[in-house]
């Protein structure tokens, strides 16, 4: 069968778009059309299908009127009458620049295929054509083929191919790089954002480089970042040849803002190797309407997340200083979350489609992010693999393994194939690694993993200014501004608060009777060091309640590796191979 999607953005004012599909080949007396639930790479059930409407349907070329019938939240019945060539109209709704995204506004239609093109039931693997009848003036930025010209069209060879190549038409600013000859495509779309082009086509550049430097080779004959320039958190989505990426316009400056932007196309672009082409076998075929579950995807997002940062130091665009200040924060992160041991990676990965993308008041207490954890874990693992090598063999040769068995070959990685392949890769044994860290729950050591390269991990020397600064006791609760209360979104397991039994949505009004607002609980914090006994009053469920408490001691503002004075010397050469520098002695700055 053929399918043919035609996009008119005719109401971008509306945010809607008229869209049609003509089937050619049909010998049903019904045809389903299907929008999926989900997309590849975010794993959560997301329900794309609300913003549809004004469905109709007739035969090609009579134009007689053919029935059309909602089925189910996202699944349209059409009658076909007997013909063999029917069109389908309807319009969507997009206001919406994510990730994964229909957007359509005067001068800008981002289109994600899973959102706006629905697929005919039991034909994922025909072929299909998108036409685009967008103004004249506009220009197209997608890794699809083009096919004609005027109107602009577009072939893929299946449906995942088609979800997998973002469609981005309106006035891209197009920065066009090529390392090691493959064109790499940069598309800013979006007004303002203090970028500066020529430092993105280096940087970018140089973000190719290492990653093909890392695997060894490159499967690609060109590539595209759409970069979305909005006012939104940033964000990433990976594709086959492509990744669109959200970024708060202004992310550029100053420069540890610009090294927080590069990690995100460091990871998408790891992506292309690490989840699009090794990547877990039972995810395929696609079924776009349910959940698909895998235990690997604290390998396919936390050791991509590990392996990015890992990039930008090969890039050199992180110095050993700001890559292990960037480890150790992220330990921080970790080390803060209560939950951490109470769930593996291996758990964290099944239930993501419940867990990651919907966090609520009592995940930090439950959960861990399997990019956290499993970034955190990956790096361990490597400095595992390079203490128990004697420094020939890293996690880069586990990447580049399953690069030659499963990215180069297409086959699928079992679930329970990564620990044999990182063993032959490495020759190293990481069965107990793996029992105790990614199927278990043991805390992870970071420091004995942190002395293999030399390196002591604590809690980070106070700059002179701060050290006379007063310790505010700790109540251990987040919180959120409320009429400007402090409303507690989350009480961290073991700490303070949560032994008193403040709770999620308490209103904290006074601290020993005097009152105390959003802006002034740090303030008045001060005067309460921990181990000192106070009495909270607190609106609960509306209720005025008192809560006797004693405050705590916070954990460390922030954490650090430096080098350990006499280090032996395989921890040097694991520390060299590692950070790609010479061993530094403790006086320098590490
Ligand atoms: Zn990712």
């Amino acid at each position: 069968m053929e399918v043919r999607y035609r996009v008119r953005p005719t109401d971008p004012l509306e945010h809607r778009g008229r869209f049609s599909v003509e089937l050619e080949g049909l010998s049903t007396s019904t045809v389903d059309l299907v929008l999926p639930s989900w997309v590849p790479g975010s794993y959560v059930i997301r329900n794309y299908s609300r913003g549809f409407r004004d469905f109709s349907a007739r035969t090609v070329p009579e134009g007689k009127p053919l029935p059309v019938e909602t089925v189910e939240k996202a699944r349209w019945r059409v009658g076909t009458g007997g013909a063999a060539r029917v069109r389908i109209d309807y319009t969507v709704y997009g206001h919406n620049l994510i990730t994964e995204a229909f957007d359509l506004t005067e001068d800008h239609m981002f289109l994600n295929a899973a959102l706006c093109l629905p697929y005919v039931d039991g034909e994922l693997s025909s072929p299909v054509t998108v036409t685009l009848e967008i103004p004249p003036d506009w220009t197209v930025v997608t890794e699809l083929e083009q096919v004609g010209a005027q109107p602009p069209q577009f072939r893929a060879t299946n449906y995942d191919e088609l979800v997998d190549s973002p469609i981005d038409a309106g006035h891209p600013i197009v920065l066009t790089v090529r390392p090691g000859g493959i064109p790499h495509r940069i598309s800013l779309c979006g007004k303002g954002g203090n970028y500066e082009a020529r430092a993105l086509e280096r940087d970018i550049g140089r973000i190719v480089e290492a990653a093909v430097a890392m695997v060894g080779e490159s499967p690609l004959q060109r590539y595209t970042f759409f970069f979305h320039l909005t006012d939104a958190r940033d964000g990433g989505l990976e594709h086959l040849s492509s990744a669109s990426c959200v970024f708060e316009r202004n992310i550029f400056r100053p420069d540890e803002s610009y090294r927080r932007f590069l990690s995100l196309p460091a990871h998408e672009y790891l992506h292309l190797y690490n989840v699009k082409r090794i990547r877990p076998k039972v995810l395929w075929p696609f079924d776009y309407t349910h959940e698909r579950y895998t235990r690997l995807l604290w390998w396919m997002e936390g050791t991509t997340d590990y392996l990015a940062y890992l990039l930008l130091r090969r890039a050199g665009l992180l110095t050993p200083a700001q890559f292990l200040d960037q480890r150790a924060g992220v330990v921080k992160q970790y080390l803060d979350t209560p939950g951490r041991n109470r769930i593996s990676l291996e758990e964290s990965s099944i239930i993501t489609w419940v867990d990651h993308y919907q966090l609520f008041e009592e995940s930090p207490n439950q959960s861990v992010s399997y990019y956290l954890k499993g970034d955190l874990v990956s790096m361990c693992l490597d400095l595992e693999i390079r203490h128990r090598s004697e420094a020939r063999a890293s996690l880069l040769d586990v990447l580049k393994l399953l690069w030659r068995e499963h990215g180069r070959t297409g086959v699928g990685v079992e679930e329970d194939e990564l620990l044999p392949t990182a063993e032959r890769a490495t020759g190293v044994d990481l069965g107990s690694f793996f029992e105790r860290y990614v199927r278990g729950t043991e805390e992870v050591d970071f420091a004995a993993h942190a002395r293999y390269a030399g390196l002591a991990l604590g809690p980070k020397a106070k700059r002179p200014d701060e050290r006379d600064r007063p310790e505010p006791g700790d109540l251990g609760v987040v919180v959120e501004e409320a009429d400007g209360l402090a409303r507690v979104r989350t009480s961290l397991a073991g700490r303070a608060g949560f032994a008193a039994g403040l709770t999620p949505g308490d209103e904290i009004v006074a601290i020993n009777r005097e009152k105390v607002t959003y802006a002034k609980l740090e303030k008045t914090l001060e005067g309460y060091p921990a181990g000192t006994p106070v009495e909270l009053t607190v609106f609960r469920r509306g209720f005025l309640e008192r809560v006797p408490l004693v405050t705590g001691t916070r954990p460390p503002a922030a954490y650090a590796f430096t080098p350990i004075d006499g280090a032996p010397e395989l921890a040097r050469k694991v520390y060299e191979s590692w950070l790609g520098v010479p061993w530094s002695p403790p006086s320098g700055s590490a």
